[in-house]
Parts: C-alpha cells; sequence; structure tokens
C-alpha cells in the first residue's frame, strides 16, 4: 500500500474503509466546535451513542418491575451476564463455556490467580515482564506473599536486553526453559501497555506447558485489538476489561476465560454463589456444587448496569467483525506509522518508534520516544485537539483505533504533529 500525504489520499482510504459508518455510532468529545482527534481509545473507548438507551431500558425496567425485573425486564438480569457469553467468545476465539463476564479486571486476575497460581516444593515462581501494568504486579506480589513467600526472588520481571526496548520473543522462550520446574506460572500481557508489543500467546503457552508450568494472559490491551485465537492458542486462562478498546464505559465490567481442559477440573477457587450450578443456585443449599463453565469462577450476580452497555458495544463488535477490524487496523497503523516516520525524518530523527513493525508484535498502537521536548510537544497537541497519551520520561503513545477512527484523522493527526514540533 502505498500513501501520499495528501488530504485527498486519506479520504480516499475512508471511502474504501468497509467499516467507516462505525465511527457516527459514536460520540466525540469536542474541541473548538470540531471532533477531537481521538487516539486514546487503548485507555478509555469512546461511549457509543445506543449506550445510553440500552442503560435507559435497566433503570426504567428496575423503576417498573423492582425485584421482578430479575425475570421480567426485558433482558431478564438473573441472566443478563449470558447475554454477553457468545459475543465474547466470539472476540476472544473461544468457546462459549470458556468465557464468562464479571467484576473487573485486577479482580479477575485474583481470582484466576487462587486456581492457577499454586506453588509447590520448588515450583514457586511467576515470570512475567518488566513494568507490566503496575497493577498487575501488585496482584502478582501480593499472591507471592499470600502463599508465605517472598516475591523478591519469586517474581522474575524480564526485560529487553541492553539498549533494546521490546523483547526478543526467542529470548522469552529461553528464560522460560531457563526457569524449567521452578516456574510455576508464566503471565503476559496480551499487548504490553507502554511499548505496545504483542505477545505471541500461542508460543509462549506451548513452552510453559512444556516445562510444567501455567500460562496465563492479561488482555487488557489486546482485546478488540487483536483477533485473538485463545481456544486454540491455548493458555491456561486470560482477562480483560472492557473499558479500553472494548468502549464500554469508565470501570466498565470485565471478561475472563478458562480453557476448557480445567473446566471440569477440581481446582481450587474462591467461590461464590453465582458459581454454583444454576440449575439448582435457589435451592440455596449449603454445599458449593461449581458450574461446568467458566461461570464457575462468577462470585457475585450480575452487574446489570455497566453490562447494558457492555452488551451494546460487544454488539458492534460482532457487527464489525473482528477479523475486518484487524485488517483495518494494520492499515490505519501502518498509515500512521509511515506519517511519524516522514515527519521524523524532516526533524533529524526526533521520534523513534519502538512497537514492532510486524503486525504479528504489535495491534493499534504506537509507542514513541521524542527526542528533545517530548512534553512540550504532547501538551501543545492536546491544546489543539489531538488526544494521545504522554508517559514519563520520554513516551507518547497514540492508538488509532478501528472501529472509529479513520484515514483523516491520522492524516490530520500529522499536520497537528508537525504544528506541535515548531511550537
Ligand atoms: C488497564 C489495565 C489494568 C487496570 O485494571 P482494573 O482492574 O480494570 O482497574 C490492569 N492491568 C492491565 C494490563 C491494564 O492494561
Amino acid at each position: 500500500m502505498a500513501f501520499v500525504n495528501t488530504l485527498a489520499c486519506a479520504q480516499d482510504l475512508d471511502a474504501r474503509d468497509p467499516l467507516r459508518n462505525f465511527r457516527d455510532e459514536f460520540h466525540f468529545p469536542q474541541h473548538e466546535g470540531r471532533e477531537v482527534i481521538y487516539f486514546t481509545g487503548n485507555s478509555l473507548g469512546l461511549q457509543p451513542k445506543a449506550a445510553a438507551d440500552a442503560l435507559k431500558q435497566e433503570m426504567d425496567d428496575w423503576a417498573r418491575l423492582g425485584v421482578e425485573g430479575h425475570f421480567h425486564a426485558k433482558h431478564p438480569w438473573y441472566s443478563y451476564h449470558e447475554e454477553l457469553t457468545a459475543s465474547s467468545a466470539r472476540l476472544v476465539g473461544a468457546k462459549e463455556a470458556e468465557v464468562v463476564v464479571m467484576n473487573q479486571l485486577t479482580s479477575n486476575l485474583h481470582f484466576l490467580l487462587v486456581s492457577f497460581y499454586r506453588p509447590t516444593g520448588k515450583r514457586v515462581k511467576i515470570l512475567t515482564e518488566k513494568r507490566p501494568f503496575p497493577s498487575d504486579t501488585y496482584a502478582f506480589a501480593s499472591q507471592i506473599a499470600f502463599h508465605g513467600l517472598d516475591p523478591a526472588n519469586t517474581l522474575v520481571e524480564m526485560q529487553p536486553r541492553e539498549g533494546e526496548h521490546i523483547l526478543r520473543p526467542e529470548d522469552i522462550i529461553a528464560r522460560i526453559n531457563e526457569l524449567g520446574d521452578e516456574l510455576a506460572l508464566v503471565c503476559f500481557g496480551g499487548v504490553n501497555f507502554l511499548t505496545g508489543q504483542a505477545f505471541d500467546i500461542k508460543g509462549i503457552t506451548a513452552a510453559a506447558h512444556r516445562v510444567g508450568a501455567f500460562a496465563g494472559f492479561d488482555l487488557a490491551h489486546a482485546a478488540g485489538n487483536l483477533d485473538l485465537k485463545l481456544h486454540d492458542d491455548g493458555p491456561d486462562f486470560a482477562c480483560w476489561c472492557s473499558y479500553k478498546y472494548l468502549n464500554s464505559g469508565p470501570g466498565g465490567v470485565a471478561g475472563a476465560f478458562v480453557h476448557e481442559r480445567h473446566l471440569s477440573a477440581d481446582l481450587p477457587r474462591f467461590a461464590g454463589w453465582w458459581g454454583h450450578d444454576k440449575k439448582e443456585r435457589f435451592k440455596m443449599e449449603r454445599d458449593f456444587k461449581p458450574m461446568p463453565t467458566a461461570e464457575a469462577w462468577q462470585v457475585s450476580n450480575a452487574p446489570v448496569l455497566p453490562m447494558a452497555v457492555h452488551r451494546v458495544a460487544l454488539e458492534q463488535f460482532d457487527r464489525a467483525g473482528i477479523e475486518r477490524l484487524r485488517a483495518k487496523s494494520v492499515q490505519l497503523t501502518g498509515y500512521l506509522r509511515w506519517t511519524i516516520e516522514g515527519i521524523s525524518a524532516e526533524n533529524i530523527g526526533m521520534f523513534n518508534i519502538i512497537t514492532p513493525k510486524e503486525s504479528a508484535m504489535s495491534g493499534a498502537q504506537l509507542s514513541i520516544l521524542v527526542r528533545g521536548d517530548g512534553r512540550g510537544v504532547f501538551e501543545r497537541l492536546t491544546a489543539r485537539g489531538v488526544y494521545c497519551d504522554w508517559r514519563e520520561p520520554d513516551v507518547l503513545r497514540m492508538a488509532p483505533v478501528p472501529m472509529y477512527n479513520s484515514f483523516e484523522d491520522v492524516w490530520r493527526f500529522g499536520q497537528a504533529l508537525r504544528a506541535a514540533i515548531t511550537g
């Protein structure tokens, strides 16, 4: 695909984009009377216009029906989470029995670690990436301490080679082999939030399994971004949030995956009534009888209000299709990369894109190291109505989201970036 730095080229790409109409289904924040260039959908996705009505439906049903809404609401609350299962399974490439929408992300990570981090003998270590999202580090370290072990020598954090920014896939496999029978769990992100590096779920899982360890993934930055194949790739568990690429609102309800091979196994877990076999749930019996699906990990009844928003957002993913979104994303991110590289070349190599170029190693995010006054560039972009994200000391992150960003957004971004450099 050859790009040309003109508005006409961007508009031509938009005209040929089969997903272009989805943009109109979202509310965009405004800046001086026009839509901002929103490249922070990896942090908080935009609001689907249909979300407010979905939420109102539940509020109206609650007003109208009170407790009867559990069974007689338009979308009965008792089984509300079940309405999200099929779409979630399609989105992450899982069987329906393997997914459940519940809680929030870090809570789900904890509940899954209860089942899949069970240090025994010398097999105690958790391998993760250096600087995953801090919440994950807190979860790992506190789980290790909960088992009476010392995180300082039990949590192994892999960092890139000296002078590099990205973990080489072969180094990850080598580290797994080296830790061998000391390794209890490998838990990586699907996409690293800082560098935008996507990890090879299948390869890491296979390597972990070869040495007898479990493999889990935090898909916060991968769900709704990559075309995931969780069942076939075979990790033991995964979890994700819904408010980043999944556009389901701040603090939205999260998702979890447990591979089929564990569904009938007698794993330890922290149980609650919504994990009990639903046929007998209201017998309110004393002994816990788990659901034969990922729902066994559910603790509490479904949070209907955030789920109403999530239902609308997932329905959009069903219509758009993750394969088509991913195909657009590769092109859109490629166009952004080309634009930034061009501007960098005009400015004596001011930007260094650290996100890998290979589409198998990246999603809809570019992270760039900025030489010089990066913070100033970021602030001037914001003042021009461009939303991207700054991480001290020198990383600028932007996410062109295929669901609602356009090629014209990328072109306008390039114009704004040129202007922001010169002040
Ligand atoms: C966004 C994010 C979180 C946030 O966790 P919450 O429990 O949803 O607040 C955790 N981990 C990763 C990897 C993230 O990207």
